[in-house]
């Protein structure tokens, strides 16, 4: 089933530059895609057509409404006079929320991201990569069906990142949503998702179906990641994976 779409739609900003070109895709339920590509080719600005934060000029975005989205940026956007619990109940009781509903849902988001002993916390306690938990689970706590990230744990040092990556991975068959996550390194992106596409010069060049087989072993030394990241880094003008 198809969760959201993008109908040949195309995205101009204000001065005029056109950021996406005629781009068609379908992201599908519970579906998990990457998108690549090099900076400036448009990944920002599909994630903010996607989410109802820009609109396009020509074609149609269909799916959800913008209230059923989650956004992760690479910045966690955390307020630093707030504890853990009151940054990432501040949505629910805006959206308004009861206070046992806000409870129920801060005490899952926490278990989730594995924060469950930092609530009282401030963000200044908190590592960079602690931080960026928060600002996911503040997205989870609205229980999204579809999560967009931007680059989320693009700042954050290796090791961080790759068990940010795996949690990501857990959460994501937890909760059955559908993500679409865009990152600069072509090795997250074939680690993390189901498929990439491709970006370029504001249109979606190819779409890669990443081969599932040899994930419930350690993926990163699997058959399926090295072809996978070949793939994408020959569809990228690249000979082997990584940052672009
Ligand atoms: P990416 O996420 O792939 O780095 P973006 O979607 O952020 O790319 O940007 C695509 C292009 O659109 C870039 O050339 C950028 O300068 C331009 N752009 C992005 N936002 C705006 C804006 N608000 N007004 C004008 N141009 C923009």
């Amino acid at each position: 089933m198809n969760e959201l779409a993008l109908n040949a739609a195309s995205l101009r900003y204000d001065n005029g530059f056109t950021a996406l070109n005629n781009v068609t895709a379908q992201f599908d339920s519970g579906s998990f895609t990457a998108l690549v590509g090099p900076s400036g080719c448009g990944k920002s600005s599909l994630l903010r057509l996607l989410a109802g934060l820009e609109q396009p000029f020509i074609g149609s975005v269909a799916g959800l409404a913008q209230r059923h989205i989650g956004f992760v940026f690479q910045e966690p956007t955390l307020l630093a006079w707030r504890s853990v619990a009151d940054n990432i109940t501040l949505p629910l009781q805006i959206e308004g929320h009861s206070p046992n509903e806000i409870a129920t849902r801060l005490d899952e988001a926490l278990a989730l991201v594995g924060l469950a002993d930092f609530a009282d916390a401030l963000p200044r306690q908190l590592s960079g990569g602690m931080k960026m938990r928060v600002s996911l689970a503040r997205a989870l706590a609205k229980r999204p069906p579809v999560l967009l990230m931007d680059e989320p744990f693009a700042a954050l040092d290796e090791l961080t990142r790759f068990r940010l990556d795996d949690d990501l991975r857990a959460i994501w068959q937890q909760q059955k949503c559908t993500i679409i996550f865009v990152t600069h390194s072509v090795t997250e992106a074939a680690y993390l998702a189901e498929r990439a596409l491709i970006m370029q010069s504001g249109e979606i060049r190819q779409e890669i179906a990443i081969d599932q087989s040899g994930r419930d072993g350690g993926f990163r030394s699997a058959p399926a990641f090295t072809a996978a990241c070949a793939a994408l880094s020959a569809a990228l003008g690249h000979d082997i994976g990584g940052e672009i």
